[in-house]
């Protein structure tokens, strides 16, 4: 609001333009200052002026974050939008309200040049993610008790791989699913107390990071991205800057249930409130000529696990909605090619033959080709045509 000279020191008065957490950063640096107006907020980046290569990428994550979090979850508060660089002391990126400092470690001396189609771009994502908990901790504010950082870190997650989706496309989200799904297990096993279901989330990154990732994609993939983004609102709208009681997870999941159809009821259960796990597997798929078509054969085993928190895992019986898709063929080994077949249906048994026609050639087949589900060994779904 003012600044001014006196006793030889430099005084600044500012004011919050919203009521928001006690809980702010001090940066004082020789900054360099790149600034745009997006719907009267100040985007700005405070940076060293070496520093410069990677700026226009965050602004642009920074106001594409804004354009998704604003349509789906509603208004940004702030008059201010800042990008604040620190030195390589330590590597990460924090957010107060409307203020995020960021290492120069993770974002702005990363060198992007390299990074080819396939790969993620950590610079945006970071941002988006920060974005993400101007709303998610800063608007909705959780409880001090278990579940809480799924709301946090949980849902910032969600919000800045739909950000990402958004930009670059679901192959690459494939991709960055794959890292979480496999820091998710790695994380699990590794676990020296307890696992926890992700509504009792506590301390625990390889959940409230890397499991949220995949559950809540996965469940967007199920019930459908407005569905999930409603019931996000609805949460903000009830809980947003608002006194306590502050929002739990319990709030949260039930939010969840609200918008999910009683066809996909199973999925509240299973993905919040216990640790279910999968192994589907493709085990034989062939393909022969018929007329002009290709009656492409797929047998597939499914099995459906419930773990306890120390690991032990207990079958249990299988009523899923899981994809099952034919491929033709594509130009790399990792990628799927295009979708020849691709039906989403209910599995009730371990065991399953699936007969599909094809007008093109079948190259692969599978079930959950796009590894959605959290399974014990995620790269045995899809199999080359025999
Ligand atoms: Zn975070």
């Amino acid at each position: 609001m003012k600044s001014w000279d006196a006793n030889g020191k430099k005084y600044f008065k500012y004011h919050l333009d919203q009521k928001s957490l006690n809980f702010y950063s001090f940066i004082s640096a020789n900054y360099q200052v790149e600034r745009k107006k997006w719907h009267g907020i100040d985007l700005e980046v405070y940076y060293y002026k070496e520093h410069a290569t990677n700026v226009p990428n965050m602004m642009k994550s920074m106001q594409k974050a804004l354009e998704y979090y604003t349509t789906n979850f509603g208004p940004y508060y702030h008059k201010q939008c800042r990008i604040v660089e620190f030195p390589r002391y330590a590597s990460f990126a924090q957010a107060f309200p409307g203020t995020m400092p960021y290492s120069e470690g993770i974002g702005f001396i990363t060198d992007l040049r390299d990074v080819t189609k396939d790969d993620i771009d950590m610079v945006f994502y970071v941002v988006a993610h920060e974005m993400g908990h101007q709303y998610w901790a800063h608007q909705v504010c959780g409880a001090g008790m278990q579940g809480s950082e799924m709301m946090s870190e949980g849902f910032a997650q969600y919000s800045s791989l739909m950000v990402m989706e958004k930009e670059y496309g679901k192959d690459k989200m494939k991709k960055f699913l794959e890292y979480e799904m496999n820091d998710y297990l790695r994380g699990r096993s590794s676990e020296f107390e307890g696992e926890n279901p992700i509504m009792k989330t506590e301390n625990q990154q390889y959940i409230h990071y890397n499991k949220a990732s995949v559950v809540m994609y996965y469940f967007k993939e199920m019930i459908g991205e407005q569905n999930v983004n409603k019931a996000m609102k609805n949460l903000i709208n009830e809980f947003a800057y608002k006194d306590p009681p502050y929002a739990t997870s319990l709030d949260a999941v039930n939010e969840f249930r609200k918008v999910t159809p009683d066809s996909l009821g199973y999925l509240i259960p299973d993905l919040f409130e216990h640790i279910t796990l999968f192994s589907n597997r493709a085990l034989k798929v062939t393909s022969k000529k018929v007329g002009a078509e290709y009656e492409v054969t797929i047998k597939t085993t499914s099995e459906k696990f419930r773990s306890n928190a120390l690991g032990k895992e207990t079958p249990t019986p299988i009523a899923d909605y899981i994809d099952i898709g034919v491929f033709g063929k594509s130009d790399k080994a990792d990628v799927l090619g295009k979708p020849l077949v691709y039906k989403r249906l209910k599995i009730t048994k371990k065991d399953n033959t699936f007969v599909f026609k094809t007008k093109n050639e079948p190259a692969k087949a599978g079930i959950d080709p796009y590894n959605y589900l959290i399974d014990r060994i995620p790269d045995d779904n899809v199999k080359g045509v025999e």
